[in-house]
């Protein structure tokens, strides 16, 4: 399958049409952005460590029975995926605290919580992507409520997968972002990426930081923090 011209170019990924009206082809960047596009840079070497991890972590998800628009790697920082109409809703899930949960709330972060958390913002750059709940997502009619009772559903059960095989490769997956779409039938697949991007990592011994914080908060080690992800999810991978 090959890439025919561009029809989106978001800030990690450029997105092309095939000849198949029903998939994609996503190409992976190094480039990387936080605080809404404030803060930009490159981080070498991101696009083939998001593309790798993103699919060998949602094949994983796929054989645990979770719907995902993953098709085919193509190759390092291309892959075939199923074309989805994205909810434009991010769906948070948090295991301890962290981030903007530690910030809004107070706390420090670290707190292991008893039963992981669930937010969503609204997926618009303009709006600076603010949090709602359920209701006012029925509200702006983003989703059905069968739609986000789904979402719900799945995002625990992608947290239940992945939380268990980064702790078999010593990692604690500390909270991540999903995004969800419609194909053309309407069943809700999970879709966009699963990376250092979207996910906190943490060493689980010394809670060494293998994510896109180093980026954000100017760490230092970012390429070194990817490659150390990755090599420890290949580590712990059967293929
Ligand atoms: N996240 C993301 N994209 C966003 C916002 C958050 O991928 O636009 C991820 C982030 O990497 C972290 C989790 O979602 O793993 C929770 O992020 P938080 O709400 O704490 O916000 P942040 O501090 O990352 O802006």
């Amino acid at each position: 399958m090959e890439k025919l011209e561009q029809v989106y170019e978001g800030k990690a990924k450029k997105v092309y049409r095939t000849e198949d009206p029903e998939l994609v082809i996503v190409s992976y960047k190094d480039d990387a952005t936080a605080f809404n596009g404030a803060k930009r840079g490159t981080i070498v070497g991101k696009g083939v460590v998001n593309n790798q991890m993103t699919n060998r972590l949602m094949a994983r998800l796929e054989k645990a029975g979770i719907p995902t628009h993953f098709v085919q790697e193509l190759s390092d920082r291309d892959t075939l995926v199923k074309r989805v109409d994205i909810v434009p809703l991010e769906v948070i899930i948090r295991n301890l605290s962290a981030g903007h949960f530690a910030s809004r709330y107070g706390v420090e972060e670290g707190i292991v919580f008893d039963a992981p958390t669930i937010e969503f913002s609204y997926k618009c750059d303009e709006l600076d992507d603010p949090l709602l709940n359920a209701y006012h997502a029925l509200a702006l009619k983003l989703a059905t409520q069968e739609e986000i009772d789904t979402i719900k559903r799945l995002s625990f059960a992608v947290n239940d997968v992945l939380k268990a095989f980064w702790a078999e490769c010593g990692v604690t997956l500390v909270d991540f972002k999903l995004e969800f779409g419609r194909l053309r039938d309407g069943t809700i697949v999970l879709a966009d990426e699963i990376s250092p991007d979207t996910c906190r990592l943490w060493d689980a011994k010394t809670h060494e930081k293998l994510d896109k914080d180093r980026f954000r908060r100017d760490m230092g080690g970012v390429e070194d923090a990817y490659a150390e992800a990755m090599k420890r999810l290949l580590a712990h991978s059967e293929g």
